[in-house]
């Protein structure tokens, strides 16, 4: 995954004759081609812009069952995705890792005491969770000790129940190394942009795929068996240029997610709370920060730059405010954020907030695959199905499914406690240098076992700042490793850093640039560009716009 290997992959591209190629580099398309290519397929992926780049790094961030969906009796999405947790936790222990949520029953809110208790019952039995892992039930004394910050006035006990948290681009990125190890060719920034036709029995089917290298503006051809549309928001664009979009079609939602210092809004620990309006909202305690969201609205803007509005803010600080009164927080505390889409499957007469987060595959007479819906979590069961479904439309023996042991890149420990005594190493190592013990939790969460690789490369910099040798060793591990092109590439999907130290950014990002710069030669109007990306992605991380300027903006842009 060198950055340098990716011109010769795409050079390659051509003289291959693949069994399957996949479209779409997030969670779902990097589990699709890591299950296909150890179930014995020569596999291709092609992703338009960054992996992870589109919903895959915006979402809650939470490997979950979906406690909510019980409500509405998805038994079947629960008891999938809830046992499935553990098997991910198993695959990459650093970065799947267990995080309790605290749920406080409230006066008046969506869920009573009675409900909790058996809801979260119901929940730990159809996940199949472990004995000392099982829901407790607390009193108001209790739910107040874990969390201090809660409103005690309408505060009547709580809930606590095993859940994990990830990093969504981190988990994209690692399933797509590892599904280049085991023989996966991939490459990103580079579009599909028109299917080939061939006869097979006298009838039209997809044969390959047009796609455009966006570096070079370069088209090339695909040959493929068989394709698997796995473009999340843009699944029905491909269908449109299949000629097959009818029946059954995408329903976009906005979800967003802000983020305050931790100081601003100290929790200790994860919280999963009403909203005023009987929604539900998660707060999440991550490193120096805090997270939270989501919302749920319908979206009909621009697919690439979803933003957080002035309205999507005012919802979720009057969340916060409502629960953890005595902070008051402002909008001006909001230091950054993030919005995404989620690629749902229209359900007539149904609300944002009502459609099932169940996955669909969709079949083209003319051989078209195409996948949606879903969750993150669930990214291994939907590889499964779809290459299932893809193994008989080739007409191949099947072979089952072996990701369930596969471990991800990094994620080469034996259990979570060695997860814990890797950190804690690290953290008495750096407590001897000049980084901040800090690092520990994010350099093992975000690399895992790798540590050792960008750790080597901190050793060998002669950068004075010790955080700025950081990311450079960390940049030059992206370049080595992970295919990163861009300063964007880099703040956003290979380091989080856009969202949970957006601080760490604006001090670093010209170095950084310039780095890139050197590294890859750009001319004076490349570093420019690459410049007034990142600047984009600062702003609209971090500035909010009314919702009905948001409404114009997007209309001129489409
Ligand atoms: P994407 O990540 O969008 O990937 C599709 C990719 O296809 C994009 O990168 C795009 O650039 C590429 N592409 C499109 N067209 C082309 C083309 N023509 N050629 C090449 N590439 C193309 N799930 C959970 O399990 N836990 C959570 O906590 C959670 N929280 C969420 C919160 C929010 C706000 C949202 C929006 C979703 C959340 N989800 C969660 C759901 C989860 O994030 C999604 O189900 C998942 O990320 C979808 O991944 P995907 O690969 O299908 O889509």
């Amino acid at each position: 995954m060198a950055t340098t290997w990716r011109t010769t992959r795409i050079s390659q591209f051509s003289e291959e004759d693949y069994d399957l190629v996949v479209i779409g580099g997030g969670a779902t398309g990097c589990g699709i081609a890591l299950d296909a290519v150890t179930r014995g397929l020569k596999t291709a992926l092609i992703e338009k812009n960054d992996f992870a780049s589109g919903t895959s790094s915006r979402s809650t961030k939470l490997i979950h069952g979906g406690l909510r969906y019980l409500k509405q009796f998805e038994i079947s999405l629960v008891r999938e995705t809830g046992s499935e947790r553990a098997i991910v936790h198993k695959l990459a222990p650093h970065l799947v890792v267990p995080e309790k949520m605290l749920l406080p029953i409230i006066e008046n809110g969506t869920y009573s005491k009675s409900l909790t208790s058996l809801g979260l019952k119901v929940y730990d039995v159809l996940a199949g969770v472990k004995k000392e892992d099982r829901r407790k039930m607390l009193n108001k004394a209790q739910t107040l000790e874990k969390e201090p910050l809660l409103n005690p006035t309408v505060v009547k006990g709580g809930g606590y129940y095993a859940e994990y948290r990830t990093d969504d681009a981190r988990l994209s990125l690692e399933l797509i190394k590892t599904a280049v190890q085991k023989g996966v060719h991939a490459a990103n920034y580079v579009e599909g942009i028109d299917f080939i036709y061939g006869e097979v029995n006298g009838e039209k089917k997809i044969r390959g795929i047009i796609c455009q290298d966006s570096l070079t503006q370069d088209t090339f051809q695909l040959k493929a068996k068989q394709i698997i549309n796995a473009a999340g928001p843009w699944v029905d664009e491909l269908r449109k240029t299949n000629q097959s979009l009818s029946g059954k079609h995408l329903h976009l939602t906005k979800g967003v997610h802000i983020v305050l210092p931790h100081v601003v809004f100290p929790v200790r620990q994860s919280v999963y709370f009403d909203s005023p309006d009987g929604r539900m909202v998660f707060a999440i305690p991550r490193g120096k920060i805090t997270y939270v969201g989501t919302t749920d609205t319908d979206y009909k803007g621009d697919k690439h730059h979803p933003r957080t509005t002035q309205e999507d803010i005012a919802y979720l600080l009057q969340a916060v405010n409502h629960l953890f009164p005595g902070l008051d927080i402002q909008k001006e505390s909001i230091i950054s954020s993030w919005a995404g889409l989620r690629p749902l499957v229209h359900e007539e007469g149904k609300s944002a907030s009502e459609i099932s987060r169940k996955d669909e595959i969709f079949f083209s007479e003319s051989g078209l695959i195409s996948i949606a819906g879903g969750k993150l979590t669930g990214y291994r069961k939907m590889g499964q199905r779809v290459v299932n479904a893809a193994l008989k439309a080739m007409d191949r023996k099947h072979v089952p499914s072996k990701t369930h042991r596969i471990t991800l890149c990094g994620g080469e420990f034996d259990d979570f406690d060695e997860v814990k005594a890797f950190k804690e190493a690290l953290r008495e190592k750096l407590s001897q240098g000049e980084l901040p013990d800090y690092y520990a939790d994010y350099l093992v969460g975000n690399y895992g076992k790798q540590v050792v690789g960008v750790l080597s490369n901190f050793e060998e910099q002669d950068e004075a700042d010790k955080e700025l040798a950081l990311l450079l060793a960390e940049l030059q591990f992206a370049i080595e490793k992970e295919m990163v092109l861009y300063p964007t590439d880099f703040f956003i999907r290979r380091t989080g850093r856009l969202y949970f130290d957006i601080e760490s950014v604006y001090t670093y990002k010209l170095p950084i640039i310039r780095y890139f710069a050197q590294h890859f030669a750009w001319s004076e109007q490349e570093l420019q560009e690459a410049e007034n990306q990142l600047d984009r992605a600062l702003t609209e991380a971090s500035t909010f716009p009314p919702e009905q300027q948001e409404k114009v903006l997007q209309k001129v842009e489409s």
